[in-house]
């Protein structure tokens, strides 16, 4: 075989090479992305059916331990987030407050601005199980997960 022939089929396999990973590359990519897609949409059902047994076990339709532990899981976890969106709302509404002015001129009319929550709950709660104190709007102790309405 001559020099040039050797060469020629050298470089016909580098484009077949090239070729083929380029296919591979494509192949793979388009496959990944399907693996992906029913891999969001298993764990979508997943999550309507947790949700929907949650639902039946609060409804007394189900009993199962196992169920009913993730569950109260479920709850205190809600109950950490109550308190956490508390903790934001209240952060997200700190103002600046200036320091006082050194000199002595009567304070101008100030806007009175409300933080707290509604009236009608109280802006702390005590658990009644732990002692743990919480926001007036939680419904379940973050830290025992007892009901505290
Ligand atoms: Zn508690």
């Amino acid at each position: 075989m001559g020099l040039l022939d050797q060469l020629s089929r050298t470089i016909a396999q580098s484009v077949d090479r090239a070729r083929f990973e380029a296919e591979k590359f494509q192949k793979t990519t388009r496959l990944q992305g399907e693996v992906n897609e029913l891999r969001r949409q298993v764990d979508s059902k997943l999550n309507e059916l947790g949700q929907r047994a949650y639902e039946l076990l609060r409804a007394g339709q189900i009993q199962s331990a196992t169920l009913a532990e993730l569950g109260a899981v479920v709850d205190q976890l809600r109950s950490a987030l109550v308190m956490k969106e508390e903790e934001l709302k209240q952060a997200q509404a700190e103002v600046y407050v200036e320091p006082p002015a050194p000199a002595p001129p009567p304070p101008s009319q100030s806007v009175p601005i409300d933080y707290g929550p509604p009236a009608s709950t109280p802006a702390v709660k005590q658990c009644g199980v732990c002692g743990f104190q919480m926001p007036g709007t939680a419904m379940f102790c973050p830290n025992c997960g007892t009901r505290v309405t």
